[in-house]
């Protein structure tokens, strides 16, 4: 397996963490899909949000069903590793849910980076604003998204422990900057 950028050194995750999956698609996009941690698929493949597993499969199809293109997407995950459980037999499966420790580790050595770059580049399309009775713009693109898949992603951007169920389908400002 690969081996992990300077920054995971000291990590709390390293100990369990197999493999750095780097995110995928473009700075300039508008939205970014934000997971709670790559696949066992992603991290053979390589990449965030593998379009042909079946989180990435069914991603993709979600948001091509709101009119943007996953091509017009930034994929990426609250933690840049494959964390997998383990069997009695000692096989690797899945995936765990990542600690608060290593999502605040991996927010200051990955995300908080990724995402600051990605604010400061000016996006040239814009997000359609409705879906299903969700929106994923209220502003016509002028400022960027971030769309929070999972509720460990959630608690993070919102800063709660529990009780995440009224966040969900919302659109919430967040300044960068105040989280970590
Ligand atoms: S959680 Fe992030 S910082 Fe920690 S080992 Fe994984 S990729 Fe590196």
């Amino acid at each position: 397996m690969s081996s992990f950028p300077p920054p995971c050194t000291g990590c709390p995750a390293r100990k369990d963490a197999k493999r750095f999956v780097p995110p995928r698609g473009p700075l300039d996009a508008p939205l970014c899909v934000i997971g709670h941690g790559p696949s066992s698929q992603d991290a053979y493949q390589g990449t965030a949000w593998f379009p042909e597993a079946p989180e990435g499969k069914r991603m993709e199809r979600w948001l091509r069903r709101c009119g943007h293109q996953p091509s017009r997407t930034l994929f990426t995950d609250i933690i840049s590793c494959w964390i997998p459980k383990r069997s009695k037999a000692g096989k690797l499966y899945d995936r765990r849910e990542p600690t608060k420790a290593e999502i605040s580790w991996c927010w200051s050595a990955h995300l908080s980076p990724l995402l600051i770059s990605w604010e400061s580049q000016p996006s040239p399309s814009l997000v359609p604003t409705g879906c299903e009775n969700r929106r994923l713009s209220t502003d016509g693109g002028q400022t960027k998204h971030i769309l929070a898949a999972g509720t460990s992603v959630t608690r993070w951007f919102m800063g709660v422990e529990k009780g995440v169920d009224k966040w969900m389908g919302t659109t919430n400002r967040i300044e960068l900057e105040d989280l970590g």
